[in-house]
């Protein structure tokens, strides 16, 4: 399978054969044909592309835990995990422009650990080196102002060095346009809304997940989170609902992680949330397999009685 229709295959972890419904408007998606009206009616506009999946666990196969939601040119990001620019600059290169790394704009920060914030600096930076016109928008929870603040501070000298010395540039568009945010609406440019859902997530004073409401889909994605009637609550019927989780199987083997109990979401509580959010597609991400696999997890969420469809995310997949 080419590189391009690898990125318009989302659905590796079907059990079966991917419904022909889901594929179709992903193969007829206007990262083919951008401007094409012929295309439009039956488009599906709005596409989710999971950019990383990783954990903090350093797995080559698998980024930082970032998400894009991208309506026509523009990219809506979750979280900045390592490697994001590299990632959606692979996206982009597979037929989807509104993620190259020059117009990568803004994006929506669910809480401060590092492995969701660590490209923050690669975000800022990165696409200003690659013709970014405009600062990026950043928001977040209260200390991401802070943040973004100190990692200017931190590459102070560079900086300096790109504007003053010999490459000359002129526009300050490294810099974040950071904005920290309370739960609620966030963000709207009149074609999407984005509505910042308060959740669960061990100790943190304040964690998000996001919902994406866009002209076509109502998009929902978790953050970390472990179970959270908010995220219920905000989906309730959703096209897409891209919720973190762990395997079941793993913890009930190692019942002393409490740590994953209040911090994460494990196979079956994300199919009994599924079961009571209703989305057209559950997709799982921010894996935590230890020795499971996709498979595997997918096993545990069917046993546990969900019968929606449900796919395993892996890195640079759409839908
Ligand atoms: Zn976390
Ligand atoms: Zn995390």
């Amino acid at each position: 399978m080419n590189r391009h229709l690898r990125a318009l295959a989302p659905c590796r972890a079907f059990p079966a054969a991917p419904p022909p419904a889901l594929l179709l408007p992903l193969l007829l998606a206007p990262a083919i044909f951008p401007g094409s009206t012929a295309v439009r009616a039956q488009e599906p506009a709005t596409r989710v592309v999971i950019l990383g999946t990783g954990t903090p666990i350093a797995d080559p196969d698998r980024y930082g835990p970032s998400v894009a939601v991208v309506v026509g040119e523009e990219s809506y990001l979750v979280d900045a995990g390592a490697g994001v620019v590299r990632r959606a600059a692979a996206a982009a290169r597979n037929g989807i422009p509104a993620l190259a790394a020059s117009n990568l704009k803004r994006v929506f920060i669910t809480h401060l650990h590092t492995d969701h914030t660590v490209g923050l600096p690669d975000l800022m930076f990165t696409p200003w080196q690659n013709g970014r016109a405009a600062p990026v928008e950043v928001y977040g929870p209260p200390g991401t102002l802070r943040m973004t603040t100190n990692i200017e501070e931190a590459w102070v000298e560079d900086i300096h060095m790109r504007l003053f010395g010999l490459e000359g540039r002129s526009a300050h568009n490294y810099r974040a346009e950071t904005r920290e945010i309370e739960a609620g609406t966030v963000y709207d440019d009149g074609t999407v809304r984005v509505d910042a859902i308060p959740v669960d997530h061990t100790t943190w004073p304040i964690a998000f997940g996001y919902r994406f409401v866009t002209p076509d889909r109502t998009i929902v994605i978790s953050g970390d989170a472990r179970p959270s009637p908010s995220l219920v609550e905000a989906c309730n019927g959703c096209d897409v609902l891209v919720h973190e989780v762990y395997s079941r199987d793993f913890f009930d083997r190692h019942r002393n992680q409490t740590y994953h109990a209040a911090a994460h979401t494990s196979t079956a509580e994300v199919a009994a949330l599924a079961m009571e959010a209703r989305p057209g597609l559950l997709v799982l991400y921010h894996q935590l397999y230890r020795s499971a696999t996709d498979e595997d997890l997918i096993r545990e969420v069917r046993e546990a009685g969900y019968t929606g469809r449900v796919v395993s995310a892996a890195d640079l997949d759409v839908y």
